[in-house]
């Protein structure tokens, strides 16, 4: 056995007669066995987009290259999709890959992204459909119906949304019912919000969900939501009641490069704050994250798997095999490959404590009115924000934004909050909205000022920063001095992570102690 290891790259025969794919592929490619050992704390995986699956896993030798190129990677879990934009891969070449796969140790799932399904839809791109179409609905019905006769698991992509306009879509929406297959289901109201998250929902159980188990009774369907959180409403996401229904839940945590011309304006923690608010709605159905590489560097690329690591995803899926071939995707993998140890170290520590900091109250169907992405942006100030789907009634200290006005019962909520004495911070917007509704006027609030553009916090000063974060930072007995875009997390045991998204280095103190953190660095201590 141990001479046979020792000449395992040399004779790779030997290895796979007597090992096994799992350990032969251990002992030739070091970082995936320790992917393959870590994989209980996290998992890095892969999609084969349709288009992948038939120009890169159309024979064995091409195959062969997509193993390896997992195997380098430290990818122990694929999915291997179906359909894509109008091309529904082919059923023979789908299964062949998928075997090839599982013989070589890897967990295989499939996937469909939702786009060019049927009638076009009246918004900004050609990808989406209208589903208030029925013969729109059968063609989506029949394209997980194929995907469930070939899969357990099935991913649906983040273009499951609809923001069609047309004029059938608007009659239903008057008329304030959404006609799904046989079934005609009434609308809770007439706004586009109510007749989107309705129709999507109907869509889901009675077109996807439902005709899926019936041609695969195993069938787990997994719901992705995309990056773009405070409009999930407006198009017809409800990540309440989709999240109920479907088998497991997904997060964009795809922030990008802020400043990048086509993909920036993402603030880095975006990626952080989307997962634990997902996650905290999603619970053990939330399975991880999923990030690119469109408009990166290798920084804001590894950036991207910190905030998902750090978020508690117990997955990271490295969108796409095709699309890291190309651009920044070779640079940005050989920095997660150098990083890929320590990610699985800190995601363990992650998994073992508890995540804990200043509530930041977003509640599901939320509209962000004029703060969208504040959150994202607070926590760029150093705030420890804390996303919760539900009122922080229990919490030491909580923020506010206009996005809670969609709780019907904030005002008595939050005037209880206040008069409880604890440290609160309430967006200007809000403030404002609240005017003459809740008393805001007591020493423990603080009014943050957004001015509607949330973007403006990433300009606050020194002095703006140190006086919004010293009454909430005291209140969970943190004191914390950094500049602005130094990111604080703060977790159980006195355990805390510091992030600098700044291309300087930053002098930060924490609790007294000084310390430096390099340049698009970060430094933790796991107690
Ligand atoms: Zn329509």
């Amino acid at each position: 056995m141990k001479q046979c290891l020792a000449a395992i790259a040399a004779m790779q025969l030997c290895a796979l007669s007597s090992l096994g794919a799992d350990a032969a592929a251990g002992a030739a490619h070091p970082l995936w066995a320790l992917a393959q050992s870590r994989a209980d704390a996290h998992r890095f995986s892969t999609l084969f987009t349709a288009q992948d699956v038939r120009d890169s896993l159309g024979s064995d030798a091409d195959i062969d290259r997509a193993i390896d190129w997992c195997f380098e990677n430290g990818v122990t879990r694929v999915y291997i999709e179906a359909y894509r934009g109008a091309y529904r891969a082919e059923r023979a070449t789908l299964l062949h890959a998928k075997e090839r796969f599982l013989a070589k140790g890897f967990l295989v799932s499939g996937c469909v992204t939702t786009t060019q399904v049927g009638k076009r839809s009246t918004g900004w791109s050609e990808e989406i459909s209208c589903y208030t179409d029925q013969p729109t609905q059968e063609r989506l019905q029949s394209i997980f119906e194929y995907a469930a006769g070939l899969f357990d698991e099935i991913m649906i992509d983040d273009f499951y949304f609809t923001e069609c306009a047309c004029p059938e879509c608007d009659a239903a929406r008057k008329a304030r019912v959404a006609v799904v297959g046989e079934g005609r289901y009434p609308v809770g109201g007439d706004s586009w919000s109510d007749y989107r998250r309705e129709l999507m929902l109907r869509v889901s159980t009675e077109r996807v969900l439902g005709p899926a188990r019936r041609v695969n009774p195993r069938v787990r369907i997994i719901i992705k939501y995309p990056n773009w959180h405070d409009r999930f409403a407006q198009r017809g996401y409800d990540v309440a009641a989709e999240t109920a229904a479907f088998d497991r839940t997904w997060v964009g945590t795809e922030t990008r490069d802020f400043n990048d011309p086509r993909w920036g304006g993402l603030p880095a923690y975006g990626g952080y704050f989307i997962m634990r608010w997902l996650g905290g709605i999603g619970g053990d159905k939330c399975g991880g994250g999923w990030f690119d590489s469109l408009g990166t560097t290798p920084h804001t690329y590894v950036e991207q798997a910190r905030q998902t690591v750090l978020g508690g995803a117990r997955e990271s899926m490295l969108f796409s095999y095709g699309g890291l071939q190309r651009g920044p995707g070779p640079d940005d993998l050989a920095a997660l490959r150098a990083a890929m140890p320590e990610l699985l170290t800190v995601a363990g520590q992650v998994a073992s404590h508890r995540a804990v900091g200043v509530a930041a109250y977003n509640p599901p169907n939320s509209q962000p009115l004029d703060e969208a992405l504040v959150f994202d942006f607070a926590g760029m100030l150093g705030l420890p924000l804390a996303p919760c789907h539900r009122f922080p009634a229990n919490d030491p200290a909580a923020v506010f934004s206009e996005q809670a006005l969609s709780d019907p019962d904030l005002p008595g909520e939050l005037a209880e909050f206040v008069r409880s004495g604890r440290p609160t911070l309430v967006t200007d917007g809000l403030a404002a909205r609240l005017k003459g509704r809740v008393d805001l006027d007591a020493p423990n609030v603080q009014v943050l000022a957004v001015n509607a553009k949330p973007r403006s916090l990433l300009q606050r000063d020194q002095p703006g920063l140190d006086a919004t974060r010293r009454p909430l930072l005291a209140a969970l007995h943190t004191t914390f001095r950094a500049p602005n875009g130094v990111a604080l997390y703060l977790f159980s045991s006195n355990s805390w992570v510091v992030e600098n998204f700044n291309d300087q280095p930053a002098a930060v103190e924490l609790n007294g102690e000084p310390m430096t953190i390099e340049a698009r660095g970060w430094k933790y201590q796991w107690r």
